[in-house]
């Protein structure tokens, strides 16, 4: 605990917003909860109107199209999230750009691999197209390109993958949007006892310990990734 406050997002000249895909995907649905996309992308407009360039790493494209292809079991082969991945990115594509474009705002996809982020001119091609979009007025919306992803080539969750890209556009905040509110001790959906910690001021062995799995289903970092990407982000 500290008494430092936190940054704020209104000083912030560039920042990475990742969202989960229990956010993002109405699970009774299996379509995109639209009102609550329209939300975030008012609050995406009052971030670039007060000159803050805003880029999201947007999961939800397994979840999008599972259910449509009839792949309702909890753990999917990789063949399977691919062929859910092609047919929900366009889906996930179509409701950030319907979100966006009510504020006045262009939505852009970059679907980017871990090779994107590691090899030098890769990298350099994927920082040039961000840093151009940006300038254009547009907001990236990224996703791991899962349709062509192999286990070996695999980020396999975006937290991980949006902490790379705010190191690659040099953003100054990472925010992993989640449906829990943050870190606990313990689990806290199976242990009454965890205590829910404000503010970490040291990523430290005892710390990234209490980073579990996701519970089965349409998530797949769960807060055991969301600490890496705090380790990758702050390192
Ligand atoms: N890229 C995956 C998807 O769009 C999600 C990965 C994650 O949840 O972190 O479905």
């Amino acid at each position: 605990m500290t008494d430092t406050p936190l940054p704020s997002l209104r000083d912030a000249r560039r920042v990475v917003i990742k969202i989960g895909s229990a956010l993002i995907v109405d699970p009774a649905l299996a379509a995109p909860r639209q009102a609550w996309l329209d939300s975030v992308s008012q609050d995406i407009a009052a971030l670039r109107e007060q000159g803050t360039e805003v880029v999201v790493v947007s999961s939800g494209a397994v979840a999008l199209a599972r259910h449509h292809l009839g792949l309702t079991r909890p753990v999917l082969r990789l063949e399977e999230k691919q062929a859910a991945a092609s047919v929900g990115q366009i889906r996930l594509a179509q409701a950030w750009t319907d979100a966006l474009s009510q504020r006045g705002l262009t939505a852009a996809q970059l679907l980017l691999t871990p090779d994107d982020t590691e090899h030098r001119t890769r990298y350099l091609n994927a920082r040039a197209s961000l840093n151009t979009l940006l300038a254009l007025g547009c907001v990236p919306i990224i996703n791991e390109n899962d349709a062509i992803a192999t286990t070996e080539i695999r980020f396999g969750d975006n937290d991980r993958l949006a902490a790379r890209v705010a190191e690659m556009i040099n953003a100054d905040q990472l925010v992993l949007l989640s449906d829990i509110d943050g870190l606990y001790t313990a689990d806290p959906r199976n242990n009454p006892d965890a205590r829910h910690l404000p503010v970490v001021t040291a990523l430290t062995e005892s710390i990234e310990a209490m980073g579990g799995a996701p519970p089965p289903g349409y998530s797949s970092g769960g807060m055991r990734t969301k600490l890496m990407a705090a380790r990758i982000a702050t390192q």
